[in-house]
């Protein structure tokens, strides 16, 4: 049984991480959507929240689980029996960072392999924070994330005015 893992902070999921999803989803037996802690990024939601919304987002993909962990991501994957990763790739900014991200774990534990997904060009522009930038100044985004994020932004965002 060939299965994958995607980590991620979807911090909130949105529909270009989605894209990334269905076509890994077609490629592995099992797909497992991981919800991370990246120290690096404030969040907007809980990780609860987050595996919430990508529960509710993903329920039409039957081989696809959602989870969370915290620590080193080549442990996590190990503990699921697989040393698969699979990393959605946009423009020329995020292969700097997924690149070395991939020889880092690497060197690690040289039995993970990281593999990368091309965007899908109609979501090449679109990220989390974009989403939440966009949000806060009031922009729509609509079509760009799943509804049920949608209408937590909004309802976020109408507390907040
Ligand atoms: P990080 O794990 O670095 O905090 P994110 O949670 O934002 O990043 O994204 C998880 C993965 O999805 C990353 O590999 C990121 O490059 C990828 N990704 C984000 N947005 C898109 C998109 N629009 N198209 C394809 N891949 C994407």
């Amino acid at each position: 049984m060939r299965i994958a893992v995607c980590p991620g902070s979807f911090d909130p999921v949105t529909n270009g991480h989605l894209d990334v999803f269905y076509r890994a989803s077609k490629m592995f037996d099992e797909l497992i959507v991981a919800v991370f802690h990246n120290p690096g990024k404030k969040p907007m939601f809980t990780m609860e929240e987050r595996v919430e919304l990508l529960r509710e987002s993903t329920k039409n993909i039957s081989n696809l689980r959602v989870d969370s962990f915290s620590g080193l991501l080549n442990e996590y994957v190990r503990k699921q029996n697989t040393f698969i990763i699979v990393r959605g790739l946009r423009a020329l900014t995020d292969f700097e960072y997924e690149f070395q991200r991939a020889l880092l774990i690497k060197k690690v534990d040289p039995a993970m392999e990281t593999v990368f997904m091309m965007t899908n060009s109609e979501y090449s522009f679109l990220s989390s924070s974009g989403i939440k930038e966009l949000a806060t100044f009031g922009g729509c985004i609509k079509g760009l994330v799943p509804e049920c994020v949608e209408v937590e932004i909004n309802k976020r965002m109408q507390v907040n005015k």
